[in-house]
């Protein structure tokens, strides 16, 4: 749990609970509109630290059951619009009143907040990151990247064409963003995107194969 980053605009706040989850709440400091990324289960600290803001909007990165365990808890105490991606949308545990486009390249403003969604199938199909840019020229950009990337490597894949939908997800989608960009994922640390792709050259200089998929690290 803490604070990540506090600029003159904007602050984001991480949570860890459930399966070593992390939660996220981002906050415009002028309007104290905040957006919630990810809802854990038991999210106790989450749901305390709301409190003080003016919550405008829930955003889920993929439909697993552990970013959504505490989805109830969240959506019963703050009823606003929700965005996840289409092709996880039946994984909601309840159906939002309102929904917040989350469609590939869709730009949503939350105060001074300006948050882009990126589709990235592969983990799931409707693995979707969003894109916080960053405050001004110099200022790090940060991404909310669900399980689609960690630090090491990508998220789980199924299949070897999943992994190839992943790692295509991450090539054309993430790491055409700025470099300095700060990669937050659904579980652990954090990565910075210059660090992540350097990880990922490295892998890509070996040959892949057909049993190239599940847990693949970038550097083994
Ligand atoms: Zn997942």
């Amino acid at each position: 749990m803490g604070l990540i980053y506090s600029g003159k605009l904007w602050i984001i706040q991480r949570f860890i609970s459930g399966f070593s989850n992390n939660s996220f709440l981002v906050t415009c400091k002028r309007t104290k509109k905040s957006i919630i990324i990810d809802t854990p289960a038991a999210p106790v600290d989450l749901l305390k630290s709301s409190k003080n803001f003016h919550i405008v909007g829930i955003l889920i990165t993929h439909g697993h059951s552990d970013h959504l365990e505490g989805f109830k808890d969240v959506y019963d105490r703050h009823q606003v619009p929700v965005g996840i991606g289409n092709n996880d949308i039946n994984s909601l545990p309840l159906k939002p009143k309102d929904y917040i486009n989350v469609n590939d390249g869709k730009i949503n403003r939350f105060g001074d907040l300006v948050i882009r969604s990126i589709e990235t199938p592969g983990h799931t199909a409707g693995s979707t990151c969003y894109f916080l840019p960053g405050e001004s020229p110099g200022l790090e950009p940060h991404l909310f990247s669900g399980d689609t990337l960690f630090p090491g490597g990508p998220g789980k894949s199924s299949s070897y064409a999943n992994f190839l939908e992943i790692v295509k997800s991450i090539t054309t989608k993430i790491y055409t963003l700025p470099k300095h960009t700060y990669i937050l994922p659904g579980h652990g640390e954090f990565i910075t995107l210059e660090d992540s792709t350097k990880e990922f050259n490295e892998f890509n200089n070996n040959p892949l194969d057909n049993k190239t998929f599940g847990n693949v690290k970038w550097i083994r």
